[in-house]
């Protein structure tokens, strides 16, 4: 990557942090929700191993790896990183954590020119919302970062390196080789940006964590038909437990209403009214 794309990255000034900041929630024995600034990064496993899904902001490698210590153990490492997909708030610390973690890094295939600084996102468009996140979202970083041949495609079969009973799901729309996770046995989902528990355009609701369900982040969102299927996909697979990119976990009765809410009426709820990404 150029040197000045670099650093333009690692400048991101975000003026946000949200009440979750800091704070993490065994959703489940096994899964760990941990809240970044704005965005949540998972872990799945125990001491004897596990993996972490998604890396957080910029400059936040030092904050993952002692919520991690925390958590497995003085100097725990994941087995792999598996990406949701490449957006800045996902990817944030990726490089950073690399340089001391030579672990295999797992994305869909369509995601990888993004993380091998093949390919830009589009950037984040101001007009799908008045609120304030959706305003200033043309200045979070858009350009891919570059990882080179750390990253590796998962597997075709749909299975998970060293997640035993969890699919990957291709859940595009909010990115091309978006993914979410998958367990059949207790019906756990971690849904990455393909719908979140928090209305994303809205700085109020972002800092206050205010649970509502929405379809994806409007701003980086291109393709909204692909992300409503994506969407009907994740509910028919009925989740018990879900845990998105942005927002708090959800489960249960609520999860199934707030799906269903979703599904019924995603124009009006998901879509922006205009967007530069949907005509
Ligand atoms: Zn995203
Ligand atoms: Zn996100």
């Amino acid at each position: 990557m150029e040197q000045n794309q670099d650093s333009k990255f690692e400048q991101s000034f975000l003026p946000m942090t949200s009440i979750g900041s800091g704070i993490g929630i065994s959703v489940l024995p096994d899964v760990y929700c941990y809240t970044n600034q704005i965005v949540n990064l998972a872990a799945v496993g125990d001491q004897a191993g596990f993996v972490l899904i998604d890396t957080g902001m910029p400059k936040a490698a030092d904050e993952i790896k002692e919520m991690l210590a925390e958590r497995f153990g003085e100097n725990a490492r994941p087995q792999a990183i598996v990406l949701t997909h490449g957006h800045f708030d996902h990817v944030g610390s990726l490089v950073e954590l690399l340089e001391e973690w030579r672990v295999p890094v797992f994305a869909h295939e369509l995601e990888i020119p993004y993380i091998t600084g093949q390919k830009d996102y589009p950037p984040g468009d101001p007009s799908v919302d008045s609120g304030l996140v959706a305003k200033i979202s043309p200045m979070f970083p858009n350009h891919g970062i570059n990882i080179g041949n750390q990253v590796q495609p998962l597997p075709q079969d749909g299975t998970v390196p060293h997640m035993s009973g969890w699919k990957w799901i291709h859940t595009p729309g909010h990115t091309p080789g978006h993914i979410s996770l998958f367990r059949e046995q207790d019906r756990t989902l971690i849904v990455g940006d393909a719908f979140v528990t928090v209305k994303q355009e809205s700085l109020y609701k972002v800092l206050t964590q205010t649970k509502e369900i929405s379809g994806p982040p409007r701003y980086y969102t291109t393709d909204w038909n692909a992300a409503f299927e994506s969407v009907k996909k994740l509910q028919a697979l009925q989740p018990e437990t879900a845990i998105t990119g942005h927002g708090l976990p959800m489960s249960g009765e609520e999860l199934t209403e707030n799906l269903r809410y979703l599904v019924n009426n995603f124009k009006e709820v998901a879509q922006p009214k205009h967007s530069r990404y949907t005509n």
